[in-house]
């Protein structure tokens, strides 16, 4: 169970950057909620304060009943999607997705079967032994969300993860994180600017500008009182 909350969260980069603020939020345990607004606007930047890779300068995170404002990003029950997909170059598609698996010491059997089932939900069985400059860019992002599928983390992030793919594979992907989430029975929080995805994936849609939320409300809602 991982709701989380923002208790009025501010980052100030160096030389008096508002990035975030007055960020006040509440995430249900198992919602979608897509973050949207124009680059620039401070997604990436919450996202990363969720995550434990940019520190909070004012304001309480909670992942669940937990505090995380000083929790390292490894002790956070967390996994994060890119859209640069982050892959290991050196590692095949089996070892990526190891990886994790091997540092927390987890059993071979263990991570065997976890790798086998998120390569059967992604359709990725055939690439397993494949280096990531073998694969087209759709079937890197499909690695990129089973290096994270297999973490059976709490809640889920993705910072764009669709933008670099072309605008076929955006729509059909886009079908498959929907369909992900409802299987996984976990939080998403899910970053674009895209529109469309936003009013398309999410339970709830959180609007930002300059920093701050503008509005808070379902696809549905959004539309007719935009
Ligand atoms: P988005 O994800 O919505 O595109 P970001 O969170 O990346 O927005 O950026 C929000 C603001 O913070 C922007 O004005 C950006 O230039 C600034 N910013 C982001 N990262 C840094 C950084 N490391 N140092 C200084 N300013 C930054
Ligand atoms: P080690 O860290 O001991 O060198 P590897 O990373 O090579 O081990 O592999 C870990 C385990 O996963 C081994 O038992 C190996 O046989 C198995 N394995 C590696 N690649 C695949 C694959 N593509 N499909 C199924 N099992 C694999």
């Amino acid at each position: 169970m991982a709701g989380l909350v923002f208790k009025n969260v501010y980052k100030i980069y160096p030389g008096d950057v508002e990035a975030v603020k007055e960020f006040n939020l509440e995430v249900k345990d198992k919602e979608f909620v897509v973050f949207v607004g124009p680059s620039g606007c401070g997604k990436s930047t919450t996202l990363r304060m969720l995550a434990g890779l940019e520190e909070i300068s004012k304001g309480e995170i909670y992942i669940g009943d937990t505090l995380v404002n000083d929790v390292p990003p490894k002790d956070r029950d967390i996994a994060m999607v890119f859209q640069n997909y982050a892959l290991y170059p050196h590692m095949t598609v089996y070892d990526n997705m190891a990886f994790a698996l091997k540092l927390k010491k987890y059993p071979k059997d263990e991570i065997n079967t976890r790798i086998t089932e998120a390569a059967k939900i992604l359709g990725i069985e055939e690439y397993l032994d494949r280096k990531p400059k073998a694969l087209s860019g759709g079937q890197k992002q499909r690695v990129a969300l089973g290096r994270a599928i297999v973490r059976d983390p709490q809640v889920f992030l993705m910072d764009e993860p669709l933008s670099n793919l072309d605008a076929k594979l955006r729509v059909q992907t886009r079908a498959e994180i929907i369909k992900l989430h409802e299987r996984l029975e976990t939080t998403f929080i899910y970053v674009t600017h895209d529109q469309t995805e936003a009013m398309t994936m999410g339970d709830r849609i959180v609007i930002m500008k300059d920093g701050v939320i503008q509005q808070v409300d379902t696809p549905q809602n959004v539309y007719q009182n935009p």
